[in-house]
């Protein structure tokens, strides 16, 4: 009976061990920072009556709403329509151990038939979050998927954590632009970003 119980106890701290190992090597972003890209003097892209600030924080609250939802801790760094210096935008990040930082943005070129999704990063765990979340998005929307590209824009540059950035579509584009104009498509959008990150972190 006594050495039955030592067994048990035994077996007991072993899978504790083996639960913080397991959580260890799992490089899990205890917090999600969601940068809704520009904002303020800064308009960004705009097109077609578009305004590419405007869309980058709708598209970044409706991720908030999700994650939230599935219990996911989250940080804005903005949620009203105000300028943030890149700098400062990594510095939120930085604020945190392990953060998962994710910058969304909209896309656009003077050649005006381009269209498509994708996503950038910088570091090679990186890499990874970044196809999980262009994956998701290409299977939720019929996009056409420009797939994921190394880059050195200044936030992914200024995060110490895994940063990655979502070109979510170019308003350069006629018809583009019309679908990334309804609040639907850009659930979609959010809901495909949010699903990547929750698979990734
Ligand atoms: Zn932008």
């Amino acid at each position: 009976m006594h050495i039955h119980s030592m067994a048990g106890k035994c077996r007991g701290i072993l899978c504790a061990l083996a639960m913080v190992l397991l959580l260890a090597s799992r490089s899990f972003a205890a917090v999600v920072v969601i940068d809704a890209g520009h904002g303020g003097h800064d308009q960004g892209t705009r097109w077609y009556g578009l305004s590419e600030k405007t869309l980058t924080l709708d598209v970044a609250k409706r991720v908030e709403t999700i994650l939230k939802r599935n219990g996911v801790t989250t940080v804005m760094t903005r949620r009203t329509d105000k300028f943030i210096p890149l700098e400062t935008r990594a510095a939120v990040a930085n604020r945190y151990r392990n953060a998962l930082f994710v910058s969304i943005h909209f896309n656009s070129t003077r050649i005006t038939a381009i269209n498509g999704i994708e996503t950038y990063y910088r570091s090679d765990r990186g890499r990874k979050v970044a196809y999980t979340i262009q994956q998701s998005l290409i299977n939720k929307l019929s996009a056409n998927n420009r797939g994921i590209k190394r880059a050195a824009y200044s936030v992914l540059r200024h995060t110490n954590g895994t940063a990655v950035l979502v070109e979510c579509g170019f308003i350069s584009n006629k018809s583009e632009a019309n679908r990334c104009g309804s609040a639907a498509h850009r659930q979609k959008l959010a809901e495909a970003i949010a699903r990547g990150i929750m698979r990734a972190r």
